[in-house]
C-alpha cells in the first residue's frame, strides 16, 4: 500500500531551464540578449523576425548578470531543484537529474561548476553526508556506494577506473537482474564515507572524462555521463524485544548529457546536417552521430511518454530498451522515482534556434 501511494504521488518531471551569461565572443559579436525570463515563464524574442515565444517551466533560472536582483545562483539552483530529489532519496525513492543543452551552454557548470561555484554534484553530496552524520544512530545506519561511468557512442566505460599500460578499456555490459534490474555489469562501485572520499573519486573522474576528450574532437560533447549512489539505509527496530532490520535502497542518478545540437531539429535539417555530416572527425563513422542521437532521442521519447502516463493516469509504453542510457536508468525514471531537468541555454542571438529546440525538448517533459 505504502508503495502504491508513493507511485501517485510521484507527478510528471520537475523542469527548469537555465540561461548562463554572455562569453566573451559573444560579447564582442554584440549579441544582444533574447531570452527574458518572468517568474516560471522563459520567453525567446527571435533576433530575426521579432517573434516572442512563451514558455512555462516549473523554474526559469536567469543567470546572465549577478547584479541582478533576481540572479539564480548555483547555491538557489541546487537548493530547488536538487535539494528535493536529495530529500526523496532519504524517502525511498530512486532519483534522477538530468543536464541537456547545447554544447557550451553550460550542463557541466550546473552540474559540477568549479572553486567556489560548486555545482549541483557536489552540493548535493556534501549536503548528503550532512544529514546522514546528524541522523545515524544506533536505530539507523547508512551505506553509500558511488559510480561514475560515460556513455560514449552507446558504449560504456567506467571513469574510476585508470586504462591499462596500452590505454585500452573494454567497454562494459548492460545486463539485467530479475528483482533490481538493469546494471552495468563489472562496474567498479565504491564504498563512500565522507564527502572527502567522494571528491577524491570525482576528481578522478573527471580528469578521466578530459583527458579522454582531448585528441578525440569534440568527444564531450558526445558523451553522457552518469555519476550513481546508492544509499542504503537501514533502521532497527525492536518488536517485543526481538530486532528487525528494515532496509531502504534508493538510487540517485545525476547526468550530464551529450550537447543537444546532436540530436536537435535544428542539428537534422538541411544544411546543418550536411555541415555535420562532412566533417565527422577521422575515425568517427556516421553511426557515431545516429547513436548520440539515439540516446538523446530515446530520453526525450521517455520523459514524454512518462508526463503522458502521469497526466492520463493510463498505463503507456516506455521505450526504455531503445537506448543504453534510459534501459540503464529504467528504474530511476518513473515509477517509485523522482526527476528533474535542467535545460541549459545562452543569452545570445547567435544560438537562437538551438536555444528554441532546447526550450521544446524541455516542453515535451512536463
Ligand atoms: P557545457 O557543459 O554545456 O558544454 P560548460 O558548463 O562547459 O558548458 O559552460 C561553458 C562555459 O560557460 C564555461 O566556461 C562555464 O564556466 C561558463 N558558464 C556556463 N554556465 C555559467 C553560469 N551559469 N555562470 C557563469 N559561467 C557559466
Amino acid at each position: 500500500l505504502k508503495q502504491d501511494s508513493l507511485k501517485m504521488e510521484n507527478t510528471a518531471v520537475t523542469v527548469a531551464v537555465r540561461v548562463r551569461p554572455f562569453n566573451s565572443r559573444e560579447e564582442t559579436e554584440k549579441g544582444k540578449q533574447v531570452i527574458f525570463m518572468d517568474n516560471q515563464e522563459t520567453t525567446v524574442q527571435h533576433p530575426d523576425s521579432n517573434q516572442r515565444y512563451t514558455f512555462s517551466y516549473d523554474f526559469s533560472f536567469c543567470s546572465v548578470d549577478n547584479t541582478d536582483p533576481n540572479f539564480a545562483s548555483q547555491k538557489m539552483v541546487y537548493e530547488k531543484l536538487a535539494r528535493p530529489l536529495l530529500e526523496g532519496a532519504f524517502e525511498g525513492f530512486n532519483t534522477c537529474l538530468f543536464a541537456y543543452g547545447q554544447t557550451g551552454s553550460g550542463k557541466s557548470y550546473t552540474m559540477m561548476g568549479f572553486g567556489e561555484e560548486a555545482g549541483v554534484t557536489p552540493r548535493f553530496c556534501e549536503e548528503l553526508f550532512t544529514r546522514v552524520s546528524k541522523s545515524q544512530n544506533k536505530q539507523v545506519t547508512c551505506h553509500l556506494e558511488m559510480s561514475y561511468f560515460e556513455v560514449y557512442n552507446e558504449k560504456i566505460h567506467d571513469l574510476l577506473v585508470v586504462k591499462d599500460e596500452q590505454g585500452h578499456k573494454l567497454p562494459l555490459r548492460v545486463r539485467e537482474h530479475p528483482v533490481f534490474g538493469p546494471y552495468v555489469a563489472d562496474l567498479s562501485t565504491n564504498v563512500v564515507s565522507s564527502y572527502a572520499d567522494i571528491q577524491g573519486w570525482l576528481e578522478l573522474g573527471n580528469k578521466q572524462r578530459a583527458t579522454a576528450a582531448t585528441g578525440m574532437n569534440d568527444k564531450s560533447s558526445r558523451s553522457h555521463s552518469v555519476f550513481t549512489l546508492v544509499m542504503t539505509q537501514t533502521k532497527t527496530e525492536f518488536v517485543e524485544e526481538e530486532e528487525h532490520d528494515h532496509t531502504i535502497t534508493s538510487r540517485i542518478n545525476l547526468v550530464d548529457l551529450a550537447g543537444s545540437e546532436r540530436c536537435s531539429s535544428a542539428q537534422t535539417s538541411g544544411d546543418r546536417l550536411r555541415y555535420s555530416a562532412s566533417h565527422w572527425p577521422p575515425g568517427a563513422h556516421a553511426s557515431e552521430g545516429a547513436s548520440i542521437n539515439k540516446s538523446l532521442l530515446t530520453l526525450g521519447k521517455v520523459i514524454s511518454a512518462l508526463s503522458e502516463q502521469c497526466q492520463s493516469r493510463k498505463k503507456v509504453f516506455i521505450p526504455y530498451r531503445e537506448s543504453v542510457l534510459t534501459w540503464l536508468l529504467k528504474e530511476s525514471l518513473g515509477g517509485n522515482s523522482k526527476t528533474a531537468m535542467i535545460a541549459t541555454l545562452s543569452p545570445a542571438a547567435s544560438n537562437v534556434e538551438e536555444t528554441l529546440s532546447t526550450l521544446r525538448y524541455a516542453r515535451q517533459a512536463r
